[in-house]
């Protein structure tokens, strides 16, 4: 059984990674922490061999140093925030992606294969109005990882979940490579994925999942 913590319990990513892990029969969820619940993560780490935190960018670095720190490994879907302090942290692993959504990553992939052979490319992603960070975490790994310099145009509405189009252009023709989350169990495959490899990285922090595919 790996023990599990979720940080952001009370959120939106939060509430139904909860629910995943609960109702899965290798995982047990030993703690919720989150502001709107009145647990704070430092109550639960003691209880916790992974925490998995949705948060805001604000908390996150501070988070995963938490864990760390304490010998927990640490699962990070929080965008908005520089992880390189973490380099200097060896107590733990952390494991960050800005989409733990399968199909994201395949339109990451493809858009960077794109990249290399059509003249110039723009991201538009699309997310709902709750949304703290522009551009998403998302949109800014595909750019940097994308040949060449990306736009990335920030559209943020209710009604949206989590969308995203690369639109490659060349003489005479476009491409477009688009993504849509349309309800957050989207993202809990790859979060419980890397709940079970977290232990294991060879690398900390390793951001991506396509590293674990
Ligand atoms: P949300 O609904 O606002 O949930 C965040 C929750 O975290 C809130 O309940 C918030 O409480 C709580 N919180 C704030 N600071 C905290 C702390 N220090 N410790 C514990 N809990 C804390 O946001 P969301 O839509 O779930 O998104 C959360 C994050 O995940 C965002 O950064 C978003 O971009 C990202 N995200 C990533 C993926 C991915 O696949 N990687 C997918 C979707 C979303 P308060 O409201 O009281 O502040």
């Amino acid at each position: 059984m790996i023990r599990v913590g979720v940080s952001g319990a009370a959120g939106r990513v939060g509430s139904a990674v909860c629910e995943a892990v609960e109702n899965a029969d290798d995982l047990e969820l030993t703690g919720r922490a989150d502001p709107q619940l009145g647990v704070a993560l430092a109550d639960v780490l003691a209880d916790c061999d992974v925490v998995v935190d949705f948060t805001t960018p604000d908390a996150a670095l501070d988070n995963a140093l938490a864990c760390v720190r304490a010998g927990v490994h640490a699962v990070i879907g929080t965008t908005g925030w520089d992880p390189s302090p973490l380099r200097e942290e060896s107590g733990a692993n952390v494991f960050v992606a800005p989409n733990f959504a399968i199909g994201a990553v395949l339109m990451m992939r493809f858009a960077v294969e794109a990249s290399k052979y059509m003249a110039k490319a723009e991201i538009i992603e699309l997310h709902h109005d709750g949304k703290l960070d522009a551009p998403s975490g998302t949109a800014a790994r595909t750019a940097q990882l994308m040949d060449g310099e990306v736009p990335i145009h920030s559209v943020r509405l209710p009604g949206l979940v989590a969308h995203q189009e690369v639109i490659l252009g060349d003489v005479g023709q476009t491409l477009t490579i688009r993504h849509d989350s349309t309800d957050r169990t989207s993202f809990v495959p790859g979060v419980l994925l890397a709940v079970r490899r977290v232990q294991d990285l060879p690398e900390s922090p390793l951001i991506g999942l396509e590293h674990l595919l």
